[in-house]
């Protein structure tokens, strides 16, 4: 077994009167790759610090493979971090930039050659051992950051923004080779990012978070196809937002009321009565010629078309008041619209998903993590029974981590 499983158990943490992380459960697979997505301030960099050890919890546990870690200081932690600024040695060459971490430990120098040779053909900059930081490009520079937490075999990396300093071609190109990375090694990487392209792009599981809470964690399919609340559906992409009062269809699914019209929504809460928030994803808005007819069909005027190349956005004024956007790709041919068609709006019911309020998103999931957590501590005990014997955890970011399969 890989080890680098991470339990958060009702984790806080207060700066003052501030609640940067509020309660938050979270489960983090072995060898999986987990994001932290979520607006400036939401609480992700302290988490993942306090995974890291920079920052104590004010309550609550974080569990390594079942081993609570809140009094083992950073650096005996099996953990490592990459940050946003690289923080690599201006003075020392690409190698003994690497090396450095296992100088350290007193590795020997065969030991040393081996394993800096190995973590620099990982990140593709064998041919760049002796070049200088200030000789490096950006993209370059965070590889090197890369390599010098691999080479230490983390059980975890922690990645705080790593692709944050860079331009968006290079930034497209490194989740890519991120994520590939990631699987070549197998270790668990615990990602931080505001940005919802890199979350989805290289994810296994992804957790939304705002205000310090977690809204939603799920696949990147599931948090960007199945938002449970309205901050997630908004968050994640373009999303239409219809306010609407629902009940129960009789048919199944949820009755809307939206101004006069009345639509179906078969996705979500659709048990939910009331006032209610509803999404439909710009790529699911179907617009079709003003005569025709049928459910869930809204008369509507083309406002704005958006030329983006692979796809055209067309902004449409609904007769409810509302504002929606239909994303239609390229090869569908020329469009047969300008600014002002009258148009109807086809909103199928698969695809009009019914949300719980935002700060509620997190209630279900958190009693479903507490059956999870249960059986996940069942079996993540069993690696952390078989290292006791050399201690758990010893020691691995100062030198006992040869030993973690990669
Ligand atoms: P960003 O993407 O901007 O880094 P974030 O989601 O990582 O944001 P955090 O850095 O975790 O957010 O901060 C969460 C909240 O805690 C914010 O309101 C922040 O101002 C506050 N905070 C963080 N560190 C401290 C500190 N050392 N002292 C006081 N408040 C802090």
């Amino acid at each position: 077994m890989a080890g680098g499983h991470i339990e958060i158990n009702d984790l806080c943490k207060m700066f003052g009167d501030v609640v940067a992380v509020n309660h938050i459960d979270l489960v983090m697979e072995s060898g999986g790759f987990f994001s932290m997505l979520g607006p400036s301030g939401c609480g992700k960099t302290t988490t993942l610090r306090m995974i890291a050890g920079f920052e104590e919890p004010t309550s609550g546990q974080v569990l390594l493979d079942g081993v609570d870690l809140s009094h083992t200081p950073p650096h005996k932690r099996p953990v490592n971090t990459v940050f946003q600024n690289y923080m690599i040695f201006p003075y020392l060459n690409v190698y003994e930039n690497v090396a450095f971490g296992l100088r350290r430990q007193r590795c020997s120098r065969s030991d040393i050659g081996h394993r800096v040779g190995e973590a620099l053909e990982l990140v593709q900059l064998g041919e760049l051992a002796n070049r200088k930081p200030s000789q490096l490009s950006g993209g370059q520079q965070q590889r090197v950051a890369l390599a010098r937490a691999l080479v230490l075999h983390p059980a975890v990396l922690l990645l705080d923004e790593p692709l944050g300093a860079l331009d968006a071609k290079l930034r497209r190109q490194l989740q890519i080779e991120l994520k590939a990375l990631q699987q070549r090694v197998g270790i668990t990487f615990v990602y931080v990012t505001h940005d919802q392209e890199e979350a989805l792009t290289m994810s296994d599981q992804i957790a939304v978070m705002s205000h310090g809470v977690v809204e939603q964690v799920g696949t990147p399919r599931e948090v960007y196809d199945e938002p449970t609340t309205e901050f997630v559906a908004d968050f994640l992409g373009i999303s239409n937002i219809i306010a609407a009062d629902a009940e129960p269809a009789p048919g199944g699914g949820a009755r809307l009321r939206v101004g006069e019209f009345t639509l179906v929504a078969k996705a979500g809460e659709t048990g939910s009565r009331g006032a209610v928030k509803c999404v439909v994803r710009p790529e699911r808005v179907r617009l079709e010629p003003y005569d025709s007819g049928g459910e869930n069909r809204v008369p509507a005027i083309v406002e704005q078309l958006v030329y983006l190349g692979s796809a055209t956005r067309v902004v449409v004024h609904l007769a409810t008041g509302q504002t929606l956007q239909s994303l239609i790709q390229s090869d569908a041919g020329p469009l047969p619209y300008e600014q002002g068609t009258a148009v109807q709006v086809y909103l199928p019911a698969d695809a009009m998903r019914v949300l719980r309020p935002t700060g509620q998103g997190v209630t279900e999931r958190s009693r479903a993590l507490s059956v999870n957590r249960r059986m996940a501590r069942r079996w993540s005990l069993a690696p952390y029974r078989s290292r006791r014997s050399k201690g758990p955890h010893s020691d691995q970011s100062t030198g006992g981590s040869s030993e973690r399969p990669r």
